[in-house]
């Protein structure tokens, strides 16, 4: 008895037989198993940039009339392969500032830096799991029978499993202040401004200096991601140093009281001192926002194997993973939703928890009041009103993102003037492109899994 082929499969082995499966086959490999890729319809020209000769044209005809083109996505949700490029280079990125590498001198690694968590406070109770000493606690120990306003229970005595749904859920939905969390979110990221610029002050009082004197003989850096939560707030991770007036560079002399203890302590002052006062405190009560109780600043070394969530020093390894693996995510790991809700009926039929469904209600509703306009919480809903980057740095941190991805681009496009003949001559491409559409065949969409399963279908 024979099995049918899928008609996927069907597809893929009729196309092998056409003329140009080779060029398509390279077409999608070259995508590295891009899950929704982008299609391009144009032509481009390579010349040679001294004797103005045209080496090579190529247009999209050649891949059945379209250019597949990565889609670059950083979200693991959305897309895989290209998720985890961004991955990678942003690890590369953040190690680089902590151990040198990507033309950052070794010398770095002595410069004064700590991995410091920024927590968001409590807007009421939540199921959470607590572990201490590797024992799992009990979630919220009160009295039996103690209940709040509204006649919920104040505690819970379950030790909750590291799976159980309810984590992160209110005891009481009503007790939990949905306004105060949207509004933490919507000022996340100028609290975290706010906490920059304090930490320079502190630092420049703490030796004594002006912020002028300071910032002449050295300077903050910083690399930082933001985590979602299970209860559906975000956390900061950071790693934040502190170099000489010329950044990280080994030309830039560390003034002899920058160290160690001297960071740790200022980024701990003013973490607890930082806040800013949320507008529309007619409309929801006043809010003053400032960061968690929950403050962990540790050293970073550049040897150790300590893990990134201990307590003792991290390692840099450790550290550069941990930004890199949540530079990835998004809303989606406290269990929202992957794209923005454009009409109040979509809420309706959002498959999301309850509790996240209530803080994206909130940011509706305050997103209509003119009070909280400026914020822009409906466009932000499905982040819970978080509408920050995910991951970002300061200029001086290391390399950037864009100086990895143009060495990748170079790197290419020496192999191309290799393949041309010309490896000493500079080339330029001119090309125009437009946009034609997204996605696959069902033929390349399994063409591009294989790739992705570390196949890529070899023969033909
Ligand atoms: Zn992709
Ligand atoms: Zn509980
Ligand atoms: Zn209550």
């Amino acid at each position: 008895m024979t099995t049918a082929l899928p008609k996927s499969a069907a597809a893929l082995v009729a196309k092998a037989a056409e003329p140009e499966f080779a060029a398509w086959r390279r077409n999608i490999v070259r995508l590295g198993g891009c899950t929704n890729p982008i299609h391009l319809v144009g032509a481009a020209t390579v010349y040679d940039t001294t004797t103005g000769a045209a080496l090579l044209s190529y247009g999209s005809d050649v891949y059945g009339g379209r250019l597949l083109t990565a889609c670059g996505n950083r979200r693991a949700t959305v897309c895989p392969a290209c998720s985890g490029l961004y991955r990678a280079d942003t690890y590369h990125l953040v190690r680089a500032g902590l151990v040198g590498g990507k033309h950052i001198p070794e010398t770095v690694s002595r410069h004064p830096r700590v991995f410091a968590t920024l927590t968001a406070p409590g807007f009421g109770p939540v199921h959470t799991r607590r572990e201490r000493d590797g024992r799992v606690r009990a979630c919220r120990p009160r009295r039996a029978g103690e209940c709040c306003l509204h006649g919920a229970p104040a505690g819970c005595r379950e030790r909750h499993s590291a799976s159980d749904p309810r984590l992160g859920e209110p005891l009481c939905p009503r007790c939990y202040d949905y306004a105060g969390a949207v509004l933490w979110h919507a000022f996340a990221g100028r609290l975290w401004h706010r906490f920059g610029l304090e930490l320079r002050r502190e630092v420049a009082r703490r030796v004594g200096l002006t912020r002028t004197e300071f910032g002449e003989v050295a300077r903050l850096s910083y690399a930082k991601v933001a985590e979602y939560q299970r209860r559906g707030l975000i956390h900061f991770h950071a790693v934040i140093r502190l170099d000489g007036p010329d950044g990280p560079g080994s030309g830039s002399t560390l003034p002899s009281w920058a160290g160690v203890p001297l960071l740790v302590d200022a980024v701990r002052a003013v973490i607890g001192r930082v806040r800013l006062v949320a507008p529309g405190a007619d409309v929801v009560g006043r809010r003053v926002l400032r960061f968690g109780p929950q403050v962990d600043v540790r050293p970073v070394s550049s040897h150790s194997r300590g893990v990134a969530g201990e307590r003792r020093p991290a390692s840099a390894a450790a550290v550069a993973g941990y930004i890199a693996k949540y530079a990835t995510k998004g809303a989606e790991s406290a269990g929202a939703v992957d794209g923005r809700i454009r009409h109040a009926r979509e809420m309706v039929v959002l498959p999301v928890r309850a509790h996240v469904l209530r803080t994206i209600g909130t940011c509706w509703w305050l997103g209509g009041l003119p009070e909280f306009a400026p914020l822009g919480l409906r466009r932000w809903a499905h982040m819970l009103g978080y509408g920050g980057h995910f991951s970002t740095k300061s200029r001086g941190y290391s390399t950037t993102l864009t100086a990895l991805r143009q060495a990748r681009a170079d790197h290419r496009a020496e192999q191309q003037r290799a393949s041309l003949g010309v490896p000493d001559h500079s080339t330029v491409t001119v090309g125009q492109w437009r946009y034609a559409g997204r996605g696959y065949s069902p033929e390349a969409a399994l063409l591009a899994a294989s790739v992705r399963e570390g196949g890529g279908l070899h023969g033909a």
